[in-house]
Parts: C-alpha cells; structure tokens; sequence
C-alpha cells in the first residue's frame, strides 16, 4: 500500500533527539524549546513563538484570547477540519461559517464581509492543503471593523502568500507539526503572534496560569498544552532543512499536475500568482459528470494498493454542532461538493517517482480509461 501522507525522518533528527535526552533537559524547557519558538517566529516574521502540544491546542489557547462573550462571533471557513470550530465553541463564542472558493478551496473572502455583524470579533483563516487564502481584502476588512484575524497556518508551512510567509500576516497564528505536516515533532504545535501581551497571556495559559511571583497561585484558569524539550529538538532538526521539504512538496505536486492534467474529469490543485502553495497534500476533485464521488474513488485506488484520504466535511454538516443548535439548515454548496467529490493522493516526503507514476497510473484506470 503507497501510504498517504509518511513523514521522512534523518539521522540529524535522530542526533538532535538523542542529545536532548543525554542532556536530562526531557520536560518543558531547555535550549531546543526555547530555539523551535524562537527559529519558528523569526521564519515566519512573527515576534513571539509559544510551543505547544499540538494544533488543536495551540487553536484552543488561540481562541481563549479573543476573550469571548457568550453570543461573541467568529467568522470562519465551514471546509476545514473540527479543530477551528470547536476552539471557538469551547471558548465560548459562535463560529459564523463562509463557504470555499471554488478554484483554490479557501474561503471565499467575498462572502466574509456580508458575515460582519455587531457581533463579530475575529476572523479565523485557515490556509487549506498548503495554499494560502487571499489575506488582502480580509485584512483590509479586519482593520476596518477592528477584528482580529487568527490564522490556521497547520498546512502551511513555508506556503506564501504575495511573498509573505502564511502564519505571519494575522495578528494570531497557529500551526501544527503532526507527523504528516510539512515539518513535524511528532505530536506538537505552535502560537505565533507579534503582540507582546497576548504572547505573555498564550504562555500563562499553556502552563496552567501559574505565577512567577507567587506559585499555586491563580488569577485564571489555564490548561497544560506544553510541548516538551524532546519534540522541540526534532523540531529544530525539521525547520533546519524545511526549504528542501518544501522543495520536494513542490516537485511531487508538479509531477502530478504532469501527470493527470491530459485526464478528463479531474480538478486538479491550483496556484495563484499571488500565491506559493506548499502542497502539503495533492488533492483532486472528480467532476460530476464523471458518475464518480471520491468515496468510490478512494476504494478503487485502494484496490490497487493506493491510500487516499477524503476531504474535509464541512462543519455545517457535523452532527456534533447541530446537536448543539449550531448551522443546521445552513448550505454551502462549493464546500460540499469539495466533500463528496474531492480526496487527496498519495503525498508524503517518502514517496518517489515511480510511485507517482503507479499512482496516477491508477487514478487512469479507476476512471475507466483503460
Ligand atoms: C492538522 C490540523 C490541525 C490540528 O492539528 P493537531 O496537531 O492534529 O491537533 C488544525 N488545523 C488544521 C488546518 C490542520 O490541518
């Protein structure tokens, strides 16, 4: 089976981790913490970086600084995964959903502006499969209506957008380094932002809101998200050489294109001129007529031996939500299209020419074209 998304691990990486526990600094502080955030920071233009366990945790403290009100909104995009949603839930406030573009699957930053109520505090982006969304006219939005933008930058490591890094244009991002993200410690995740306040606030809350001057003393109620110095030195070893894995993204998604822009049927990934996608996962969308959804998709490919993973359903479909009274009845047609239609290939850093080249050989004859 050609897995979907294998992380590739080197001997640096093994070195950097080894190390780290020869040094006994195992827990939640040491040089390679302090190293990750801060080389994390500086690569993406951002003045503070918070380490934390994973991407959903770094969403969850990312949400608990908007300082929502009950009834507070934020509006988001409804494809992308449950994490988003669910921060903002918990944090006590409404997630406003907008549908996909059509052409790059990012939110439609034209419909966010008829989404701006008296209620809205934050707009969160998430840059979907490595392309960024089209930051201009929501950060020109945002400052207007004096929004926070939060920016789920977790599959896009790398990715630019107008020459600026994905993860450093909001006033809040945050990224995850799962083992089939771009660079990964295993487990782990990250808040960037360049406000000294909230960077000082994310760090109280990762640590349980202890205080310096007093401890077991509490003036709020925190959580413990730490990351750990181990997977902080893995991820130290991984930033060093992200231009090559962003490199290798690239060439997989251009041998693709190569590869299966002649088939009829399939939409295949763009980039904009505005945009560089990192292609963290090479997606494809069956065209209706094709009588194919991606769910007989994906067990033809498997009966060639080929692993595929379906797009996200949108959180207006997630019976989760609605058994809290959140979208039911709402429609966002591009997003489920893009969910019954869509699945990504193959796309991890260990896969080589000759598996592209069986994988869309594949692809070829699950849409019957012999
Ligand atoms: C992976 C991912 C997350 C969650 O990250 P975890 O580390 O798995 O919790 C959040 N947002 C997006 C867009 C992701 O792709």
């Amino acid at each position: 089976m050609i897995p979907v998304c294998e992380p590739l691990l080197t001997e640096e990486d093994a070195a950097l981790v080894l190390d780290c526990v020869r040094s006994g600094w195992i827990s939640s502080a040491g040089r390679y913490l302090e190293e990750f955030e801060a080389g994390w920071a500086a690569y993406c233009g951002m003045r503070h970086g918070i380490a934390v366990s994973n991407g959903s945790t770094a969403l969850e403290i990312a949400a608990a600084l908007l300082n929502l009100q009950p009834g507070d909104e934020v509006i988001m995009p409804t494809f992308t995964i449950i994490s988003c949603a669910q921060a903002i839930v918990r944090a006590g406030g409404v997630p406003v959903l907008v549908d996909s573009d059509a052409r790059t699957w990012q939110m439609d930053v034209q419909q966010v502006a008829s989404k701006i109520t008296p209620r809205t505090r934050a707009i969160m982006v998430v840059h979907i499969y490595g392309h960024p969304t089209d930051m201009d006219p929501l950060l020109e939005l945002a400052a207007r209506h004096n929004l926070i933008v939060i920016e789920d930058a977790a599959e896009a490591h790398g990715a630019e957008y107008r020459g600026r890094k994905c993860g450093g244009l909001g006033d809040i991002s945050t990224f995850s380094f799962y083992a089939n993200k771009l660079i990964t410690t295993g487990e782990g995740g990250m808040v960037l932002t360049r406000r000294d306040d909230l960077a000082a606030r994310a760090r109280a809350l990762r640590n349980l809101c202890f205080q310096s001057t007093r401890r077991f003393l509490h003036e709020e109620l925190g959580y413990n998200f730490r990351l750990t110095n181990m997977q902080a030195a893995l991820g130290v070893s991984q930033l060093r050489r992200l231009e090559s894995i962003v490199a290798r993204k690239r060439a997989i998604a251009a041998a693709y294109t190569e590869r299966l822009s002649a088939l009829p049927g399939l939409i295949l990934p763009v980039e904009e001129p505005w945009a560089r996608s990192v292609y963290w996962v090479y997606g494809i969308v069956l065209e209706e007529h094709t009588g194919i959804d991606a769910a007989e998709m994906a067990r033809r490919l498997r009966e060639h031996g080929v692993e595929t993973r379906p797009f996200f359903l949108g959180m207006h479909e997630q019976p989760a939500f609605h058994k809290l009274g959140l979208f039911r009845g709402e429609r966002y047609p591009v997003a489920e299209r893009l969910a019954r239609q869509g699945l990504y290939l193959p796309s991890g850093l260990t896969l080589n020419e000759e598996q592209i080249d069986y994988v869309c050989a594949a692809v070829r004859k699950s849409l019957m074209l012999g």
